[in-house]
């Protein structure tokens, strides 16, 4: 599988000259499978820049995505997770087939509240059916494995704010990716569920928003720290965890030192396991 990541951000878009180089574009990563097919990992803000890198890669040939298929998971619909949908271009492209999954009570819900950001007050193409593709759209079951596109998709809910966030683990030709944005841990860390959710990733994209001081600042906003991330990834025996997520007004030289804390609180830990520690970045590709 190929992961590309195309905003790394939380809560609100934070452009300007301090984020330049880990970028400022709220959460969207996607992943190319060994078939070709694509699954997007969220569509906060970052969604835009990866519509167009589709648009331009079909130029020549007609757009395609995977055939034309393509599977959209979003482990919330907080505004940082859904705010790129309308700007994805490829919703536009008539005969693109999108499945969306993500957490609701029904699918009828889910569809609800996406459509609730096409309202005219807030956008003027006002509804999901003048956008073209054909957007089907589902409500997740926690921990049941589901296909999307011929990989095996877990979900499990994570606790954050009052509505939770889907983290989701997406198996391909014996290779592992769990995504595991905004996850506000009680003191125990993850569940069980969780914990073997993570189990032996070969990536763990995981929130890692805050330093641990301002994770004790604002609890109540559902979101982990770096040590809480590196943690997770230990318990996990994930092979490689991705620090993802971070708090919109941290610069880069903060997100550096961020990066710097969760290696060495790897080192720290001395669990003897060979654990990569990665910061995300606008643009960084990863083979897994
Ligand atoms: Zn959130």
């Amino acid at each position: 599988m190929e992961v590309t990541f195309w905003g790394v951000r939380g809560s609100i878009p934070a452009p300007g000259p301090g984020t330049v180089r880990y970028g400022g574009n709220t959460s969207c990563v996607s992943i190319r499978t060994g078939g070709g097919k694509l699954l997007v990992l969220d569509c906060g803000t970052g969604a835009r820049n990866l519509g167009l890198a589709l648009l331009a890669e079909g130029a020549t040939d007609g757009f395609r995505v995977g055939n034309g298929e393509a599977a959209i998971l979003l482990s919330h619909t907080h505004w940082d997770h859904i705010q790129g949908f309308p700007f994805f271009s490829p919703l536009y492209v008539a005969g693109n087939v999108f499945q969306i999954y993500g957490p609701a009570e029904s699918s009828a819900l889910l569809e609800g509240i996406l459509e609730g950001q096409m309202a005219p007050q807030y956008f003027p193409v006002q509804t999901l059916k003048n956008m073209g593709a054909h957007i089907g759209i589902q409500a997740v079951t926690t921990g049941v494995p589901f296909d999307v596109l011929g990989c095996k998709v877990t979900a499990v809910a994570n606790p954050h704010g009052r509505a939770g966030a889907l983290a989701f683990r997406v198996d391909d030709a014996g290779r592992s990716v769990v995504y595991a944005s905004d996850a506000g841990y009680g003191p125990g860390g993850p569940s069980s569920e969780a914990v073997a959710l993570y189990q032996g990733a070969d990536l763990l994209i995981h929130d890692s928003t805050y330093t641990p001081e301002d994770r004790a600042r604002y609890p109540q906003r559902g979101l982990a720290s770096v040590v809480e991330a590196v943690t997770a990834a230990v318990r996990g025996r994930a092979r490689r965890v991705v620090l993802f997520h971070y708090d919109q007004d941290y610069t880069d030289a903060d997100i550096d030192l961020l990066i710097a804390r969760g290696r060495r609180q790897l080192e720290g830990m001395s669990s003897g396991l060979k654990l990569d520690v990665v910061g995300a970045a606008e643009g960084l590709t990863l083979l897994v």
